[in-house]
């Protein structure tokens, strides 16, 4: 058995990946391409053991959102296209990003000014999509000044504009997306009678990519299915498998009395006589953390309002549950910062250091924490993971 040490790490079923990527795949159409979007350290997986992988697998093209991010991947020995989803605003940045060959995006003429200054100055090569602005408000442009951005670049000859993208505000709304799609490929016409053509356009996410698989265009960015998910309201029949496992190890065991008041604000009062156990996972590794959103409505007030009820009262289902040795605990009073409580029925035998399964945000769990890659018996930690080592492994026949 691997040990790392660690209190706390993280399970990644390498197959699951694997298994992911050839559904993502089968819902694309012909000649579409896939961008894997692993930004977020691949939403909690780990971008370098994740990248590599599926680079060992034929991924050609990967998308983050941050520099840094993109730096890192490279480091790791991923060779292929790498796309920033936000622009650069500083030069250092655009110098650097040129140097390790990295696909820009542009927004508007404030970043496409500092790319034209620069990478004249690299006298490198560099490729960028535009990015248009059709509704969510973030990143992008409009009509008039993405066609005075390809006026001032078609000039420079180190600038390759190989695509043109925008992003969905409400994937799941049909009125809404088409409505964007719309202003998107109107821009892309416009473009196109003014004599700019580029060559990947896209504007499908996970959700838009198997909801309308006529906006696939050129390219799917997806990030969500290959996490192993369904984006929320979106359903399909892809065999998605979650190949996230975070898993800790009881520090602290103790025995108290029925009647006992447990946690901060002695919110929990024990039924019965029962062991405590102190897990190291808190609300900072995405434990128990619920986003406050506004409930979308009556019904769903009702259901929150309900599943605390049910909780409260003791079904199982409803209260925060962990997992060791294959039966489920429940965690118990309130989630601290880094720790939580788990009642255990006192006849049953559970050790310090047992392992404890969690359930938690991924996308919160710290990258400090180790990724550990399962495939078949083996297990790699992610500072062993590169593309060449994981096409060895896992049999990467398309990795050349
Ligand atoms: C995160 C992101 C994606 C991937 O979205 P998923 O729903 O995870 O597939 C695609 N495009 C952009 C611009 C993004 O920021």
């Amino acid at each position: 058995m691997y040990h790392t040490g660690a209190d706390q790490w993280v399970e990644i079923d390498a197959e699951a990946i694997i298994q992911n990527l050839r559904e993502v795949k089968s819902i694309l159409k012909e000649q579409v391409r896939l961008i894997a979007v692993v930004k977020a350290n691949a939403y909690g997986h780990g971008a370098a053991g994740t990248a590599s992988i599926l680079e060992s697998q034929g991924v050609d093209f990967f998308a983050v959102t941050y520099l840094q991010e993109a730096l890192k991947l490279r480091k790791t020995g991923i060779r292929s296209e790498i796309m920033l989803l936000s622009p650069l605003s500083r030069e250092e940045q655009v110098t650097e990003a040129v140097n390790h060959d990295i696909t820009l995006t542009l927004s508007s003429t404030y970043d496409a000014q500092i790319l034209n200054r620069v990478s004249s100055e690299c006298g490198r090569t560099v490729r960028a999509h535009l990015k248009i602005e059709t509704g969510l408000g973030r990143f992008g442009m409009g009509l008039q000044e993405a066609l005075e951005v390809c006026q001032m670049l078609a000039q420079n000859p180190f600038i390759k504009l190989e695509g043109i993208y925008t992003h969905m505000a409400e994937a799941v709304s049909v009125r809404c997306s088409q409505e964007q799609f719309k202003l998107f490929s109107a821009t892309i016409d416009q473009l196109a009678a003014n004599g700019y053509n580029f060559p990947l356009q896209h504007c499908a996410n996970s959700a838009v990519g198997v909801l309308y698989p006529h906006m696939q265009m050129d390219a799917v960015r997806s990030g969500t299915l290959l996490a192993g998910q369904y984006p929320a309201g979106v359903h399909g029949d892809m065999k998605l498998k979650d190949p996230f496992k975070f898993k800790c190890r009881v520090i602290s065991l103790k025995t108290l009395k029925r009647g006992s008041t447990i946690g901060y604000y002695q919110t929990y009062r024990l039924r019965d006589d029962a062991q405590i156990a102190v897990i190291p996972a808190g609300y900072i590794d995405g434990l128990a953390l619920e986003v406050g959103n506004q409930p979308a409505g009556l019904v769903d007030l009702l259901k929150i309002v309900l599943k605390i009820i049910l909780a409260y009262i003791g079904v199982h289902r409803f209260s925060k549950t962990v997992i060791i040795s294959g039966k489920t605990y429940p965690i118990r009073g309130k989630v601290f910062m880094q720790m939580a409580l788990v009642e255990i029925p006192e006849s049953e035998a559970i050790a310090i250091g047992d392992q404890v399964e969690v359930t938690v945000r991924k996308t919160l769990v710290e990258e400090s924490i180790p990724r550990l890659f399962y495939y078949n018996d083996r297990v790699i930690s992610e500072e062993e993971l590169d593309p060449g080592t994981a096409a060895l492994i896992m049999g990467g026949r398309e990795y050349a």
